[in-house]
């Protein structure tokens, strides 16, 4: 038995976390999600642009309609009115080592960010659900024997292959046992500053690469089954080879300098490059490499390498500075970690708050294109939804109309 409430009444944040607290027989936060929820704020950023004084409606797990609030109304629905705020898609982070590192999944969802795509780690199936991270994995890394990931993390990184009739058997086996994409290392090592330089390895740089062929076949394998294959590349050999098996992302920018045709060529071939610029700021090329892909019309989107010591467990605002350093706006930026990250994962309209897509949301202090925290404050989001069930609820202890200092 649902416990009445007038629905016309606006709940002021802290109030709906007092009810939800209180434990009113019958009646929580999910009812009202399920039920329909609108959440105004002062502004949204809805995956592509900015929009002031807007609302997000979601019911059953989903968005249902979002815009400026005059347009998105809805007599029935519950509101949540959390005033100095921006409300924006759930983060993507599109490159993360999170089951290797051990990171708490329920953590990285409390930071804001609300679907991984672990880029080397256990290989596990793809799963989601609502008040759950979202997660896709790539499995270990295709790599020839001896080649990188197993010098510096060991074999249990490694899907070895030798020769083409062996990549593709090996992609066969990692997309049936639940890769969302493959991951091939293409790293010579060496490279100063960069995390896998191989300064602990077991044996010294350069590694053996796979042969054109190798990866030509894990390429053609990949694309058989459905799977965009992403590369780890370093430098220039990597990049060659990346470029002429036809791999469709980069999982990092080269932390060594690449000749400038190089990148312009991934530019206007269409090929991804993610940015994990944050654990690559002391490289000589990630910043350099990333600035003269994107003057070329290049897409770079977010990723981190979450599990790296200095990268935070959840949104690392961070990177997406440095993606803005760059070159990008900072709606590009955001773009490249919600409704272009949807896009490169093959979920979209994940992360948009496009009507249909999942309500997978959070809302941040402030308004985020300013002073006062800025994007920061996206790293401790007041509210955090994944399938429409709350996982943050607001702090009742503080008024929605002030943002956290
Ligand atoms: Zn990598
Ligand atoms: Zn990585």
């Amino acid at each position: 038995m649902r416990t009445r409430i007038n629905r016309r009444e606006t709940l002021k944040a802290g109030a709906v976390a007092a009810a939800a607290l209180a434990g009113a027989p019958g009646w929580t936060f999910q009812n009202e999600a399920d039920d329909g929820l609108l959440i105004t704020a002062d502004s949204m950023f809805d995956g592509h642009r900015f929009v002031e004084n807007a609302a997000v409606l979601v019911r059953k797990g989903k968005v249902v309609r979002s815009g400026p609030a005059r347009s998105v109304r809805d007599a029935s629905a519950r509101r949540l009115a959390m005033g100095s705020a921006t409300i924006t898609p759930g983060m993507i982070d599109l490159h993360v080592h999170a089951t290797q590192g051990h990171v708490p999944f329920d953590r990285i969802l409390a930071h804001g960010v609300t679907t991984i795509r672990d880029l080397g780690g256990d290989l596990r199936p793809t799963h989601e659900g609502p008040g759950r991270l979202r997660y896709v994995g790539a499995g270990p890394l295709v790599t020839v024997q001896d080649g990188y990931p197993t010098p510096v993390w060991g074999t249990g990184l490694s899907a070895v292959i030798k020769g083409p009739a062996s990549a593709r058997a090996t992609v066969a086996r990692l997309v049936d046992q639940g890769a969302a994409i493959i991951k091939m290392a293409l790293e010579p090592g060496g490279e100063a500053g960069a995390p896998w330089s191989g300064e602990h390895a077991s044996t010294p740089p350069p590694w053996p690469l796979p042969s054109i062929e190798e990866a030509r076949a894990v390429v053609q394998e990949a694309h058989r089954r459905g799977r965009k294959v992403t590369a780890h590349v370093g430098e220039e050999q990597g990049v060659r080879i990346a470029l002429a098996a036809g791999v469709d992302e980069w999982a990092h920018s080269p932390s060594a300098l690449v000749p400038e045709e190089l990148l312009k060529e991934a530019a206007r071939k269409g090929v991804r490059m993610i940015s994990t610029l944050d654990t690559e700021s002391h490289t000589e090329g990630a910043l350099r490499n990333a600035r003269i892909f994107v003057s070329h019309g290049g897409r770079l989107l977010y990723g981190t390498d979450m599990a790296h010591p200095e990268i935070p467990h959840g949104f690392d605002s961070q990177e997406l500075s440095l993606m803005m350093h760059v070159g990008l706006t900072l709606e590009q930026a955001l773009a490249g970690a919600t409704s272009l990250a949807g896009e490169q994962l093959g979920l979209a309209p994940l992360g948009t708050l496009r009507p249909g897509a999942p309500a997978d949301l959070i809302v941040a202090a402030g308004d985020i294109r300013q002073g006062h925290g800025g994007v920061k404050n996206l790293e401790y989001p007041l509210l955090v939804m994944t399938g429409g069930r709350l996982v943050v609820t607001p702090d009742t202890t503080r008024s929605p109309q002030t943002p956290a200092h």
